[in-house]
Parts: structure tokens; sequence; C-alpha cells
């Protein structure tokens, strides 16, 4: 077995470490015997998604999501909207996550008409929502808790189109209001969660695996690994953030 993995604008967008993303969710893969083909797509690059596993999109500043628009609406957005809809697993963080919503309107009050592939929209507010997060993912997202680290200011608000990907206990979450932390539709799970994200929450991280390996596969199933450090490491900021074991 194998996963294609595309890594979209790689060197634009990859705030916190989020290409660690993809370093983790290769070596997951590794440990299983299971090869793994990464490829980067940057701005000016052909998109194809027909025969991907695995799309990853990190975040970035507004500045860097102004830039990449006339790129990503040069085709992009089309390729990922019809991969979305043949179950494309995607993971996005923040920026990235952002981008697959209608629009982003940043403080300064600029504009960006995003790809409309989720329905929420994300507008820029005065006050930057950053620190570390403890979040618990939905059940159909897996129902694994999830640690890390956020730094934004657009509050994204989720249409009825879409549903979150987990609930805040610690943190700021969508918007700092009602308590939802990122989105989930189809295959698709944004996250405002840096960190790397997938590094410390090793359940989360395979539960993407095995939604990209099974849309391929069928009947695939992933061996349980000896992540106990990884494990610890997670529960040790669980602890730290919320005092509870
Ligand atoms: N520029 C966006 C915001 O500030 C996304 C930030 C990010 O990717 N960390 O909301």
């Amino acid at each position: 077995m194998e996963l294609k993995i595309c890594h979209l604008y790689p060197d634009v967008l990859n705030l916190y470490g989020d290409g660690g993303n993809i370093i983790c969710m290769q070596q997951r893969l590794k440990w299983r015997g299971i090869q793994s083909e990464v490829s980067r797509v940057m701005i000016g690059d052909t998109l194809r998604l027909s025969d991907c596993d695995l799309l990853f999109i990190g975040g970035g500043q507004d500045f860097e999501q102004e830039v990449l628009l006339p790129d990503l609406q040069s085709g992009k957005d089309r390729e990922i909207i019809a991969a979305i809809e043949d179950g494309l697993t995607v993971l996005t963080i923040c920026g990235g996550y952002q981008m697959l919503g209608q629009y982003y309107e940043t403080y300064d009050g600029v504009r960006c008409d995003f790809i409309g592939a989720l329905d929420l929209y994300t507008v820029g507010s005065k006050q930057r929502m950053i620190g570390n997060t403890v979040c618990h993912c939905t059940e159909e997202c897996g129902g694994s808790t999830i640690v890390g680290f956020e730094n934004h200011s657009g509050k994204t608000r989720l249409g009825p189109g879409v549903k979150p990907l987990a609930h805040v206990q610690v943190g700021f979450g969508n918007n700092g209001e009602d308590k939802t932390e990122g989105a989930h539709y189809r295959n698709v799970f944004g996250s405002y969660s840096h960190g790397p994200l997938l590094p410390k929450n090793p359940a989360f991280c395979d539960l993407l695996l095995l939604t990209a390996l099974q849309r391929r596969y069928g009947d695939a199933t992933l061996e349980p690994l000896d992540d106990l450090a990884e494990r610890k490491a997670h529960d040790a900021m669980v602890q730290r953030l919320t005092g509870q074991r």
C-alpha cells in the first residue's frame, strides 16, 4: 500500500511548523511499512488532485493569503472543490482552513473571496486569538482530544452545511464565542491548531491516514504503534492546560 500526499503552498502557508504535519504523517505510515509520496505544489504550478489521496494546506498571515489569491483563483479552486466532492481527505490549518471557506475579510478591511468549498466565512477581529488549545473532537471526527497552539485574528462562523471538527475546552477555537473549533465536511478536516498539530495528536493523525487509505483501498486498517512518547507529550499538555489527567 502507499499514499500520495499533496502539500499545497508549502513555501507560503507554513506557520508555526505546519509542515511538520507532513513529516508526522509520512513517519506514521513508514513505521507501518506503508510507502508515501509527497508532491509540493507552489504558486504557478498546476494542481492535479485526481490521483492524490490526501491534501495538506498550512496556515499563513493575512498578507500571504492575499498574495496567493490570484493563483488560487486561476483554477486550483475548481480542482480543490471537485476533489473534496469526490471524497479526497484534506487536512487544512488556520489560514489554509479559512481559504476553503467563502471569504475572509481581514481586520484591515481587505476582502479575500476564497473558494467556497466549505460553508463558512471568516472576519478579522482586533483581538488576536493566541495561545495553547485543548479541544474535543466530535464522534464523527474520531472523538479524540487534540492539543495545539493558535494565533489568528480571523473569527470563523460555520454555516449549516458544515459541522465543527471539535469543541473547545481551552482556547478560542473558531471565534472565541460559540466554543467550536475547526470544521468537518465529507473528508475535509479544518482546524485552527498549529504546533504542528499531528505529532502530539497521534490518534487524530491516524484517523486522517485511515480515512485516506480506506478511500483508496477499501478495507484498510492501521496496526497500533508504540507511540507512548507521543501520547505522554499529549497527556502532559492536557494536564498542564486543564489540570485533568
Ligand atoms: N491570517 C489569518 C488570521 O490571522 C490566519 C492566521 C494563521 O494561519 N495562523 O486569522
